[in-house]
């Protein structure tokens, strides 16, 4: 096993399928999924404390200021963040921590950490996205716009990521993200004390 956890970031435009993978990839044994606060409304399947910790923009706003969310960003008109504590508690027990999280997000944490793996997943075209947003039938048309044109600022931003997978089927991407993840946990940096130890034996 590896020295330390690791954090796995997961983004990709609304409606590429990012919740049913990581759902499908988090009971496997080392993962663990962070749950973010929003601001935005519970979908009627959401469920609070599940899904997100849905908030009001002051609670928001107070967990913001207190230094408790890793990093925030607003996302089509509402506030989205990922609580700190259960990241960093997760990662000192060396679990591979999702963060489901927008393109903004995901660039605060690279920048702050060197122990992240940027996945970003993508729908098999912008056709079949627009289609999948439609018949999700949770937003409306406008929302629906708006999601879209965020989209295409999204793609725009994707080679700042380590690994672009193609979800035209779920168990595949659970398939490929798991296969990244095995491999960037063999990276001589997560492993120092294995390096240490031989190191130690050469003497
Ligand atoms: P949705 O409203 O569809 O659940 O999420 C909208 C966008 O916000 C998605 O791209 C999702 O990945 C992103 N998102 C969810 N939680 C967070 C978070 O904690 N931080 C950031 N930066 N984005 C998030």
């Amino acid at each position: 096993m590896a020295d330390s956890g690791m954090l796995v970031i997961i983004s990709g435009p609304s409606g590429s399928g990012k919740g049913t993978v990581v759902k499908k990839l988090c009971p496997e044994n080392n993962f663990a999924l962070s749950i973010s606060m929003t601001t935005r409304n519970p979908r009627p399947n959401e469920i609070d404390g599940v899904d997100y910790f849905f908030c009001t923009p002051d609670e928001f706003k107070k967990v913001r200021d207190n230094n408790g969310l890793l990093e925030h960003a607003q996302f089509c008109g509402n506030f989205y963040g990922t609580p700190r504590f259960y990241v960093e508690e997760q990662i000192k027990k060396n679990k591979f921590v999702v963060l489901e999280i927008d393109v903004n997000g995901a660039l605060q944490v690279k920048e702050k950490f060197d122990n992240c793996v940027l996945i970003f997943l993508i729908p098999p075209s912008m056709e079949e996205l627009a289609n999948r947003l439609i018949n999700r039938d949770t937003e409306s048309i406008e929302t629906i716009e708006d999601r879209l044109n965020r989209a295409h600022e999204e793609v725009k931003l994707i080679d700042k990521y380590d690994y672009i997978i193609i979800n035209d089927d779920v168990d595949k991407a659970v398939e490929k993200i798991n296969t990244v993840v095995t491999a960037e946990n063999l990276k001589p940096f997560r492993n120092t004390s294995i390096i240490k130890k031989l190191n130690g034996s050469e003497n």
